[in-house]
């Protein structure tokens, strides 16, 4: 990533502190979204690891990484599939339970739209614990898919998210920019 690429996105995500609660640090992306050139820079990065890693489709994770992943699938010239929250998708879906820091979540995925010989490159905003990553990772392989990635636009490297979701990537890149 450019060095005036690198500054240009940092000074659009803007840190709120505790929010939603006291003692996390939000990294709101709204600024970035907001100014076109940014995001057009966002989005070309996004779509250039689509490119390198031979994505045939972009999985975006829900919601703020639909928003994301979605210009960037069209840009590559890829399908784009949503990862939901439960009950969201109206077809058949897989779903995958994980482990919150009190209580589970759950998301889904269409079955039918993902199959043998995609390869596909999950993109979200923020890599905090990697939890809803690594489930994504999971639904994509039973969805009978190859995982080509995980790309995130930041890292919350002090939660070591990372080591989880490169333990579940079995030697499948992990981008953060
Ligand atoms: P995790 O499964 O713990 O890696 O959490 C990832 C999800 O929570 C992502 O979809 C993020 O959008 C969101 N998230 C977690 N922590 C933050 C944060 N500090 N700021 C913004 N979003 C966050």
């Amino acid at each position: 990533l450019p060095d005036e690429v690198r500054e240009l996105l940092a000074a659009r995500i803007h840190d709120v502190p505790d929010y939603p609660k006291p003692g996390v640090t939000f990294k709101d992306i709204t600024p970035l979204l907001a100014d076109p050139e940014a995001f057009s820079a966002l989005t070309d990065v996004l779509a250039a690891l689509v490119a390198r890693h031979g994505a045939t489709k972009v999985v975006g994770l829900e919601a703020r990484g639909f928003i994301l992943a979605a210009p960037a699938a069209v840009r590559a010239g890829v399908g784009f599939v949503p990862v939901r929250k439960a009950g969201k998708l109206p077809g058949a879906t897989l779903s995958q339970t994980y482990d919150l820091e009190y209580g589970s979540a759950e998301i889904e995925i269409h079955a039918e739209d993902l199959g043998a010989g995609d390869r596909v490159l999950v993109i979200d905003d923020v890599l905090a614990t990697g939890g809803t990553a690594d489930a994504s990772v999971q639904l994509i392989r039973r969805a009978g898919a190859e995982v080509a990635g995980v790309a995130m636009l930041l890292e919350l490297s002090f939660l070591d998210g990372r080591s989880r979701v490169e333990r579940a990537l079995e030697g499948a890149p992990l981008d953060a920019l």
